[in-house]
């Protein structure tokens, strides 16, 4: 049964849960906006579509924070966080004292405990979602609905504001280095040690540079809007309520800590902290008989020697060419023409 407007507003300040009201709303929800009443001042909720809300502060703010989970529907850690805020902020225990959109992906592929219903929505971006046959999938339309949420959230704010962006997701596999946190292609700009800084506090000190664009979320934020913007993996996909939450504690506590004003802890930035890694080689699958040559619960970040045959893709090899070079996101069974494989080598700032 199908709820008004009414219900769902009565419903959401009565619970605080917009996660379950986002799961019973795969692909849109009606927008509706009401007010927090704080001890100070108020906070001003607009929900503008299913799984897609944002919290206003009605006093002098410095930050617009986008926190985005569910972008790969199984990845149940990082939505548990976020809707563990949100439900915090609705209910008055907590005071938020920047402005935040929160954002819940992909909520169709949530029901169904799966990565995506028919496209990864994370190569989607930046347009992407238009071309090759267009809007031709509810991910794509999904894909763009994001896109405009971020444009008019970062645009509604104001230039002159301090921009993040986190991406928040948990790998497929496990992985060597835990957490890691992929920081987009930034033309040529430095890297942000503060924002390194604040990584570590989350828990993630295995940076991945990317040193070109790409069709994710965090680089669409980063190149259009010059957020601080990164994809953050926190961890294995487990299914709902089969995390071992302790281990997102430092990252909950910190991004808490990021939208409340709290002290976020953050320690001066040291390169010893952290392992960093650039992108080596994108090996994308264009033959049927595609073939990764290590076993199928390889670690992410595991490396081999120097000529090891990593994947053969028909009669094309590709062998291991650099000291240290290291697999990951390996996915034999991508679509022809994606990318099944990545390695990585360790490199400085
Ligand atoms: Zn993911």
């Amino acid at each position: 049964m199908t709820k008004t407007v009414e219900q769902l507003h009565a419903s959401l300040i009565n619970d605080g849960d917009f996660l379950s009201l986002t799961r019973s709303h795969e692909w849109h929800m009606p927008a509706f906006e009401f007010e927090v009443v704080g001890a100070q001042y108020n906070t001003k909720v607009s929900v503008l579509d299913t799984g897609i809300i944002v919290f206003e502060p009605q006093t002098q703010t410095t930050k617009d924070v986008v926190l985005s989970c569910a972008v790969h529907g199984n990845e149940t850690a990082p939505i548990e966080i976020c809707a563990e805020l949100i439900q915090q902020a609705i209910l008055g225990n907590i005071t938020l004292s920047q402005r935040v959109l929160f954002l819940f992906g992909n909520p169709a592929a949530m029901n169904i405990a799966e990565r995506f219903v028919e496209e990864n929505l994370n190569r989607l971006f930046s347009g992407a979602h238009s071309e090759d046959g267009g809007l031709k999938n509810k991910e794509r339309i999904r894909a763009k609905d994001l896109e405009n949420a971020v444009r008019d959230f970062f645009e509604s704010g104001g230039s002159d504001r301090d921009r993040k962006h986190y991406d928040l997701h948990t790998a497929i596999r496990e992985s060597k280095n835990d957490k890691f946190a992929v920081y987009p292609f930034r033309h040529g700009k430095p890297w942000k040690t503060t924002e390194l800084s604040f990584l570590k506090a989350c828990g993630v000190s295995t940076i991945l540079l990317s040193h070109s664009p790409t069709t994710t979320f965090s680089y669409f934020s980063s190149n259009n809007f010059g957020a601080d913007a990164f994809t953050v993996e926190l961890g294995k996909v487990r299914p709902f309520g089969e995390n071992d939450m302790t281990q997102f504690a430092d990252a909950k506590r910190t991004l808490k800590a990021l939208i409340t004003d709290e002290d976020m802890q953050l320690t001066p930035f040291d390169e010893h902290d952290f392992s960093i890694f650039e992108i080596d080689q994108t090996i994308n699958r264009t033959k049927e008989n595609f073939v990764l040559h290590f076993p199928d619960d390889a670690k992410n970040f595991t490396d081999y020697p120097v000529g090891y045959l990593l994947a053969t893709d028909g009669d094309i090899e590709y062998h291991v060419r650099t000291e240290g070079e290291a697999i990951i996101f390996p996915n034999a069974n991508v679509a022809l023409g994606q990318r099944a494989l990545l390695t990585v080598k360790p490199t400085k700032l």
